[in-house]
């Protein structure tokens, strides 16, 4: 077999950037130790580069949220270190738990009859205060059936803490009504903004995810979360295009003058979604090359005026400041990180 020729897209990883975002949410949680949340491949940058630098930096808790994401964070990892968010829904997943000693979030009680049937042992429970997403609800909490559960861990998840909203206060409020009803050992309520909230929020236990990875849900964590992605994508082709001719899918931009294009190796199938193109630029030498017309799947067409030296196979920056971005795109930081394609090169730096 011939090797596989080297990408045309990386994802530089900035895994001491990624570390000292876990020390300082660690920090930040006080009494509380954080966890990390590592769920759809470390929200994209790739579970084998994440899951080591949190290691390193002292993360010691793990949450993914399907049973398929265990496999690839047990490898680094000792056992009992990683839980499933989604719990166990049927015997199979109950048992796979058990041989695996991954420790299963109880969202229900049909899941916490599924995980003593199915023998029981250490788990996790979450209870909802307002979601209303996963978690038995609090009318539920009486019922004979938890009282035979072995509860590590009593968690809630906080439905707008990157919001100055009144339900951060209410869930808080019901969470801590909540400790009295079940017996446990330890308690977890915030993610990365709910740490942020202050210390009321931080109980025995913080999740964050996004801020690991370079998001800023909220002004407080500005200052102390670095970004952590950096993406590059190779220019394909250069070439010149006259006065009157378009650019792209529907021919949505049109040359006033004779101009330069560079094509360059990256789309929408990648995570840079079409609401990115218009306004955006990538970067070569510090210099910025405007996005020509619509973000193909494959492909997207930049003004290269600006840098007559440029050669095909040259690496253009693409911006990826998740705050930024997602201010002048509409989306969310967490889609940005996650729809990161597969046809990245992940590459520490
Ligand atoms: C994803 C998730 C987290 C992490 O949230 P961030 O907002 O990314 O910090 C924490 N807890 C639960 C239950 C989650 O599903």
């Amino acid at each position: 077999m011939a090797d596989i020729p080297p990408a045309a897209l990386r994802l530089r990883l900035d895994r001491s950037a990624l570390a000292d975002n876990w020390t300082a949410l660690d920090t930040m949680s006080g009494g509380a130790s954080a966890g990390a949340a590592v769920k759809a491949d470390a929200y994209g940058l790739g579970v084998e580069h994440a899951v080591p630098a949190l290691l390193g930096a002292g993360a010691r808790e793990f949450f993914v949220a399907h049973w398929s994401e265990v496999v690839s964070v047990a490898r680094f990892v000792a056992p009992g270190s990683i839980s499933v968010l989604h719990g166990p829904g049927s015997g199979a997943e109950a048992a796979y738990a058990r041989i695996l000693g991954v420790m299963p979030v109880i969202n229900s009680l049909a899941q916490a009859r599924i995980w003593l049937e199915n023998g029981g042992g250490p788990c996790h429970l979450m209870v909802d205060t307002g979601i209303n997403r996963l978690g038995l609800s609090l009318h539920e909490l009486g019922d004979p059936v938890l009282a035979s559960l072995d509860i590590d861990m009593l968690m809630s998840h906080l439905a707008s803490a990157d919001e100055d909203s009144d339900l951060n206060r209410l869930q808080l409020e019901r969470f801590r009504g909540v400790v009295a009803l079940v017996a446990h050992r330890r308690r977890s309520l915030a993610n990365s903004a709910g740490i942020a909230l202050g210390s009321q929020y931080h109980f025995d236990a913080t999740r964050p995810g996004l801020s690991l990875y370079g998001g800023i849900p909220r002004g407080e964590l500005d200052g102390a979360i670095r970004q952590v992605a950096y993406p590059q994508a190779a220019v394909l082709q250069r070439r010149t295009i006259a006065p009157g001719d378009s650019v792209g899918y529907n021919a949505t931009f049109t040359a006033a003058r004779e101009t330069e294009l560079a094509v360059v190796s990256l789309g929408y199938a990648d995570g840079f979604l079409r609401p990115r193109g218009p306004g955006g630029w990538f970067e070569w030498e510090g210099i910025r090359l405007p996005i020509l017309g619509k973000v193909s799947m494959d492909m997207i067409v930049v003004d290269a005026g600006a840098a007559p030296e440029i050669r095909e196979g040259d690496w253009l920056e693409v911006p990826f400041s998740l705050p930024e971005i997602s201010a002048s795109s509409g989306i969310s930081q967490y889609e940005l990180l996650t729809t990161l394609g597969h046809r990245f090169e992940r590459t520490a730096i």
